[in-house]
């Protein structure tokens, strides 16, 4: 965990946005530019694809990321690495310590293998990665999802190398900011699952704010 505060002001972004419980979003951040994920009622799971702006081939990786960093967990100082070994954003700040990028996204074929046949009907974060992505266009496809950021879910790693979903160690206004070292695509599902605890059982909107601070 590497816990560090933002100096930046809300009241200076140039963008912010809510994103309700179980909605996706997508939108453009500059290179240079600050990237905030608020978890405005705590232990919500904001799962998250990164893209280079200029080729939607060259995405974020977890492989490259956890290989590069020797590291599983996300936090300050993180670099996102993309498949084709680009830097796409830095971690520059974290007050919640620690997100995942192993447990993947939730789809509904995963919820009826986890949990019940009778799950296949509830929303999940694919259908919401593959809606903003065809809504987008320019490209932009089912295809392009591949792995993701869980950005506050805590899914530790036992000693075994066993994965196991735990309550969450986010709360109220923790948040998670980004500054991005080339210009990204980023797309987000506010994750609607709620047969797990990512989400404490009750998904909940985060916030998104976006500064344009120069070459600070
Ligand atoms: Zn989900």
């Amino acid at each position: 965990m590497n816990l560090v505060a933002s100096q930046l002001d809300p009241k200076d972004a140039i963008y912010r946005a809510v994103i309700p419980a179980g909605d996706p979003w997508i939108h453009e951040i500059t290179k240079g530019q600050f990237f905030r994920i608020v978890d405005l009622k705590g232990n919500q799971a904001a799962d998250t694809l990164f893209y280079s702006a200029h080729d939607y081939r060259d995405r974020y990786s977890a492989q490259d990321t956890i290989r590069e960093q020797r590291n599983i967990y996300l936090t300050t100082g993180t670099r996102l690495i993309s498949a084709g070994g680009t830097v796409l954003l830095t971690i520059v700040a974290d007050t919640c310590g620690r997100h995942d990028t192993l447990g993947g996204a939730c789809a509904t074929e995963s919820n009826m293998v986890r949990y019940a046949i009778e799950k296949r009907h509830m929303h999940a974060c694919r259908q919401s990665f593959a809606k903003a992505a065809l809504e987008w266009g320019r490209g932009l496809s089912k295809r392009d999802i591949t792995s993701n950021i869980n950005f506050f879910m805590n899914v530790p790693v036992t000693p075994e190398g066993k994965l196991t979903f735990e309550d969450g160690i986010s709360e109220p206004g923790k948040y998670v900011e980004l500054r991005a070292e080339t210009d990204v695509l980023a797309i987000i599902s506010n994750c609607p699952q709620l047969n797990n605890p990512c989400n404490a059982y009750d998904p909940t909107p985060v916030e998104v704010l976006i500064w344009d601070v120069g070459d600070r």
